[in-house]
């Protein structure tokens, strides 16, 4: 493993991401706890000192799994980001945030309140690195809330030693969010995560924002590095574009060297969901091996074949609140293969499970803007519907 500099600190080049973990057969959400500490403890023993997990990744339980796998070593030892979730919440009378529609069920509770519960879950007195989860152009309003005062109240905990380091995660649509933002709070955040990989260098203007974070001064952390698994798995003929200049790399590797070559990256966050990926991961991570400019150019040629495909990348914050429970990232995937030919003959939703069939959407709107990537959930549905 080799190491990277951010905030005075020796991180991990790839760090760990809790929210993909294994998950026990047939379960949405729930974890297979056997399997995903035996993954933190090969982590650990390789050299990853960075993870990274959220109040809601895993409907809540992530949190609570990692608190658990990591109290056995050192305090020291390791390295914890966890977020503030104000992306999902609203505000209500007096101090109190409840979440949004999609969430309902989710109990109410205080700035503060939250943040108690986070450190109790993770079973930690502080936290090394925290974050305000997806500052976005929605989100905006609630993370600057004059009455709430989130920033404000969290500031408080660094002073306290409670946060040691604290940043933002961002899926905004705009760079220009990004860079307002930090300039009107100069001084107060120390890193940035956002989703970078070589398709969203273009497709969600990445480079964009990356560039901004550089120009203040701070340093990147990376998510969706492989989009969600996207990136891990290229159709055949853009696989063999890549063999005629590496054999024997896998479609991961080729992303995660991209962000190699990138300065600004300090951490790249993969949410790993299996050992093989742990295992093959660590190994790109032996030692820095950066894409070329010419390797690069290549990976963009990759990405513009792409550039049409739904940009889902299997969050899962839509499913929670579907009252048709219906398994959204799946159908999207299953709507890319379609629409870009790749699987029609295959996908019959009479076959399915009614959980994969996009007829069944009633267009209630309860996943619409909860999605980071803005993807027109219920649109897809009755275009696929459609097409079906
Ligand atoms: S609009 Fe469709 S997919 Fe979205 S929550 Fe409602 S039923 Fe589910
Ligand atoms: S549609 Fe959006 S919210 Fe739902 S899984 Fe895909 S990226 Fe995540």
């Amino acid at each position: 493993m080799y190491y990277n500099e951010m905030a005075g600190l020796k991180i991990s080049a790839l760090g760990m991401g809790n929210m993909r973990l294994p998950k026990v057969e047939g379960e949405n959400e729930k974890i297979d706890r056997k399997r995903a500490e035996e993954m933190i403890d090969y982590a650990m023993a390789h050299g990853i000192n960075y993870y990274d997990t959220a109040y809601r990744y895993h409907g809540g339980e992530s949190e609570l799994f990692i608190g658990e796998a990591l109290k056995k070593y050192p305090r020291e030892s390791f390295y914890l980001a966890s977020k503030f979730p104000g992306h999902m919440m609203v505000k209500k009378e007096g101090g109190v945030v409840g979440f949004t529609s999609g969430l309902a069920g989710w109990p109410d509770s205080t700035v503060p309140g939250v943040f108690e519960e986070q450190l109790k879950k993770c079973q930690v007195e502080y936290f090394d690195f925290y974050l305000l989860h997806n500052l976005c152009e929605n989100s905006l309003p609630m993370y600057d809330d004059e009455e709430l005062d989130i920033i404000g109240y969290l500031k408080k905990q660094k002073e306290l030693g409670r946060i040691r380091h604290l940043g933002f995660s961002s899926h905004a649509v705009s760079a220009a969010t990004i860079d307002d933002f930090l300039t009107k709070h100069e001084g107060v955040f120390e890193f940035v995560q956002i989703q970078l990989n070589y398709l969203d260098w273009k497709l969600q203007d990445a480079r964009a924002k990356y560039d901004v974070i550089v120009k203040h001064g701070l340093k990147v952390v990376v998510m969706e590095g492989v989009r969600g698994g996207r990136l891990a798995s290229l159709p055949e003929e853009e696989m063999k574009k890549l063999r005629t200049v590496r054999p024997e790399d896998s479609a991961a590797r080729w992303a995660l060297r991209f962000l190699q070559a990138l300065p600004g990256v300090a951490v790249t966050l993969s949410g790993m969901s299996s050992m093989e990926q742990l295992v093959e991961n660590i190994e790109t991570y032996q030692e820095p091996d950066p894409v070329t400019k010419e390797e690069a150019e290549l990976l963009f040629t990759v990405a513009d074949s792409m550039l049409s495909w739904v940009p889902c990348t299997a969050c899962r914050y839509c499913t929670e609140g579907c009252p048709m429970e219906l398994e959204i990232p799946k159908i999207i995937a299953a709507y890319n293969a379609v629409k870009n030919g790749e699987n029609s003959a295959k996908y019959d939703p009479d076959e399915c499970d009614p959980s994969l069939d996009p007829r069944r959407c009633i267009g209630c709107g309860a996943c619409q803007g909860i999605c980071p990537q803005n993807i027109a959930i219920p649109d897809i549905m009755t275009e696929f519907a459609g097409m079906l």
